[in-house]
């Protein structure tokens, strides 16, 4: 079974990207990227509506192209689209699809039993939220997509591409390709405050690339450390943070040399603090500027969805065409 592209990632156009999100989501894509993997990244802005209203969730599509592309994402190499660019495709597809995994498959999904423990009431959740799985298999499918980078939470989603894959194939014939999920290290970041993980819905405890340069520097001086000589989950997850962030070798040995005294005893908190400060502006200014440069010729950005499009349209023509032979639909 032949695939079509060898890395395919979605990224949520929902709002300002924190330092976690770079650290979790985006540098891995980067990495791969630079061992010669050209990923195809989409904006799924279908996906984003399950709990966006669609209005909003467009207001975003260019600015998260912009942060991509300003974070390290080489257009030359990657091509990026938008999701509901084959809107069709994406809908029919998860339309067929849908009918090989059963309600009760769905409702075991753990992001799916999380968000109705969270909502408390599961009238509160509607009902694509129970497709998603179904919405990112017809993503993966439709692109014939050998690897998926994947955290852990999104395991179980890639369990339910393989299994709609594996019985489309047995009832109608070898069509589509059983996708891979590429493990990414996963990455725990914690809010500077130490409540929980650095998240969007937590401002005050997250770094985010937006901040200007005092906000970040007044964040990371009230964020929570740890006393002389003792190590903690906090000041892990900061020194991850900042060496994450940090430009130059040189950089991170400073942190290094400092957590050094600082686990020998000495009282070195405030200098830590003074150097991530320092690095954490350093790769936020250089990212702003980047991506205001962007950001400024949104006819470039439009021309490199325009040029994703193509790529994901020809995919996705193809691939349905032999779905709905497969069905008896042509
Ligand atoms: P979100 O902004 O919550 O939609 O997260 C998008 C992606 O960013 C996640 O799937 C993770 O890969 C990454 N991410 C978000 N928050 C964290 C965190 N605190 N630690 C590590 N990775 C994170």
């Amino acid at each position: 079974m032949k695939y079509k592209v060898d890395l395919l990632t979605g990224i949520r156009p929902t709002g300002n990207l924190t330092a976690a999100n770079y650290l979790g989501a985006v540098l891995p894509i980067i990495e791969l990227q630079s061992q010669g993997i050209s990923p195809l990244v989409f904006v799924s802005d279908i996906h984003a509506i399950t709990d966006k209203e669609p209005d909003i969730v467009k207001e975003h599509i260019y600015g998260i192209v912009a942060d991509y592309i300003a974070l390290g994402i080489d257009p030359q190499k990657a091509n990026i689209y938008l999701q509901s660019d084959i809107f069709g495709e994406v809908t029919t597809l998860t339309t067929l699809l849908a009918r090989l995994v059963s309600v009760a498959e769905l409702l075991r999904v753990p992001t799916l039993k999380d968000k109705l423990k969270k909502n408390a009431k599961p009238e509160m959740a509607n009902s694509l939220l129970l497709l998603y799985p179904v919405l990112m298999a017809s993503d993966i499918l439709l692109n014939k997509a050998k690897k998926i980078p994947v955290g852990e939470d999104q395991l179980a989603h890639m369990e339910i591409t393989r299994l709609i894959a594996r019985r489309f194939n047995k009832k109608y014939g070898e069509i589509f390709p059983i996708s891979q999920a590429l493990h990414i290290k996963s990455l725990r970041i914690l809010s500077l405050k130490g409540e929980g993980k650095m998240s969007k819905t937590n401002p005050s405890g997250a770094i985010f690339l937006t901040d200007d340069l005092k906000t970040v520097a007044r964040k990371i001086k009230t964020a929570e450390t740890a006393v002389e000589g003792e190590m903690n989950k906090k000041l892990e997850s900061h020194i991850l943070i900042a060496k994450g962030l940090a430009k130059t070798k040189s950089e991170c040995d400073e942190i290094d040399s400092i957590i050094k005294e600082h686990k020998n005893g000495k009282p070195v908190m405030g200098q830590f603090k003074q150097t991530f400060t320092l690095i954490a502006q350093n790769f936020i200014e250089d990212f702003q500027i980047k991506r205001s440069e962007i950001i400024r010729n949104s006819s470039y950005v439009q021309s490199i969805l325009e040029k994703g499009s193509q790529v994901a349209k020809r995919n996705a023509t193809e691939t349905l065409d032999d779905v709905k032979k497969a069905l008896k639909f042509n």
